[in-house]
């Protein structure tokens, strides 16, 4: 059997990140992990219980309660994908609200939020077999990864992906909100002092504008080959 190798998959908002790893893992029957999935987990149970007054994230709070945050992925045999847990309770289609999306590089951005989320994610990943995609991955939470990608992609070609995402799973929203959304996120997360989204110099770039899914699924599948074959 070939080795399985650990792929980390970076880059900013919406640009297609999530697609290309879950088809990738589908593909390599590796294990898929949306790290930005957890970050918005936190960030439901903030907004839930008043940790963010304002939209201001009361940080001395957030810190004292991160224990009582659990988060896990579960199988869903009807989508066939993993959803996201939040103490037992399936929080999958609440993540993906407007207000999570505004308020979670904000609560990313905490210290103590990262350095929970970074062990667990690691502890996912420590056999190999795993595609992870988020912003540290290749960075910070697999620096030794033996495939790192950095995916790009034009700001409007990715809020238009982005919308009729969320027009798709019913959201109400406009792609101005989407558009204005992903710019404030892209800036929070390059520009945080805690692990800001780099590009690390043994990533390979791919910039999905003008890429179909398929085409992005067959050059990360062709890197992947490359990598297993040289160990
Ligand atoms: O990937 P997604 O857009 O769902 O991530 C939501 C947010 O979570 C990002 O905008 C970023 O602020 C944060 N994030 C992060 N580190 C990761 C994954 C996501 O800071 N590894």
């Amino acid at each position: 059997m070939q080795k399985k190798i650990t792929i980390a998959i970076d880059g900013y908002s919406s640009c297609g990140k999530s697609t290309l790893a879950k088809a990738l893992a589908k593909e390599l029957e590796y294990i898929f992990i949306d790290s930005g999935a957890m970050y918005r987990g936190v960030t439901v149970y903030c907004l839930r219980n008043n940790l963010l007054p304002d939209g201001i994230p009361a940080v001395a709070e957030i810190e004292t309660i991160l224990g009582k945050i659990d988060l896990n992925f579960k199988f869903n045999p009807e989508t066939k994908q993993a959803d996201l847990y939040l103490n037992g309770e399936n929080i999958e289609k609440l993540i993906r609200l407007p207000e999570v999306a505004s308020n979670v590089s904000k609560i990313a951005a905490l210290k103590n939020v990262r350095h929970k989320l970074v062990l667990e994610q690691r502890k996912m990943g420590n056999n190999g077999g795993i595609v992870m995609d988020g912003r540290d991955i290749g960075s910070v939470v697999f620096p030794a990864a033996e495939l790192k990608l950095f995916i790009t992609a034009l700001p409007e070609i990715r809020a238009q992906r982005r919308y009729k995402e969320l027009i798709e799973k019913q959201v109400e929203t406009s792609y101005d909100e989407v558009l204005e959304n992903l710019r404030e996120r892209d800036y929070l997360d390059s520009t945080r002092t805690e692990s800001p989204l780099i590009q690390t110099p043994d990533a390979i770039v791919i910039d999905t504008s003008d890429l179909t899914t398929e085409e992005q699924l067959n050059i990360a599948l062709n890197y992947t080959l490359e990598k297993v074959q040289k160990l």
